[in-house]
């Protein structure tokens, strides 16, 4: 099984699926998965899941040349990290029976390169099926928090340098993207009140994925 961890900057994705994984590990009701054998319990990330992809982030969160990367361009580097990450690593563990947390896949590069950047997005659905080949995730976490309360978290901290100059509007256009997303795909894209304490936002994580998984 494929789950997704979406959100904002500073929504707490990162951390809460470290901590799904942990609990994931430990939680006896999995083990039902598979009668006589757990399954292994992943976590990767887009982009950067792989090693092109740790290239391929490096390029697009640290590229220091002088001219700007076009959104097309930025566009198709993330289709290449998730070709790359779909074929060569997420099939062949879900192949196996794994079942994989990642920290952002499709929905990301709707909400920021859709509705953030504003690319069309009838171009980017059909990228994001070239890159995929049609893999969806079978369960998405929203980690919704206001794009304000995100950033202030990030500046806490300190790792805001990335996107300081970034404005406000960016990411609030990005948060309105992953409402739309929501409410385009009640079923697949489960809403997590993410500006609540990280306990809280663990404990109602782990009640949807009880439910999900032993489905
Ligand atoms: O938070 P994370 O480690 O996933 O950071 C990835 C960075 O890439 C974030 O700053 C995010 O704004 C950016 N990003 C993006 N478009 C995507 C995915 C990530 O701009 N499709
Ligand atoms: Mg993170």
């Amino acid at each position: 099984r494929l789950i997704v961890f979406e959100g904002v900057e500073g929504s707490g994705k990162t951390t809460q699926m470290l901590r799904s994984q942990a609990w994931l590990l430990e939680n006896q009701c999995f083990q039902s998965l598979k009668e006589d054998l757990a399954p292994p319990i992943l976590v990767t990330r887009e982009p950067g899941g792989t090693e092109l992809g740790l290239e391929l982030r490096q390029l697009l969160l640290g590229y220091q040349g002088q001219e700007a990367i076009q959104n097309r361009a930025e566009l198709l580097l993330y289709a290449a990290d998730r070709a790359q990450h779909v074929d060569g690593y997420l099939k062949p563990q879900l192949a196996r029976g794994a079942v994989i947390l990642c920290d952002r896949y499709t929905d990301s590069t709707i909400a920021y390169q859709g509705y953030g950047r504003g690319l069309d997005l009838a171009l980017i659905d059909q990228l994001n099926q070239a890159a995929t080949g049609g893999l969806e995730s079978d369960l998405t976490l929203w980690l919704d928090v206001d794009a304000e309360l995100g950033l202030a978290r990030m500046r806490q901290r300190g790792k805001a340098d990335r996107i300081e100059q970034a404005d406000l509007a960016f990411h609030q256009r990005v948060q309105q993207g992953f409402q739309a997303l929501h409410q385009q795909y009640p079923e697949r894209i489960v809403r997590i009140d993410a500006s609540q304490s990280e306990q809280r936002v663990a404990h109602q994580i782990q009640q949807v994925l009880s439910q999900r998984l032993t489905q």
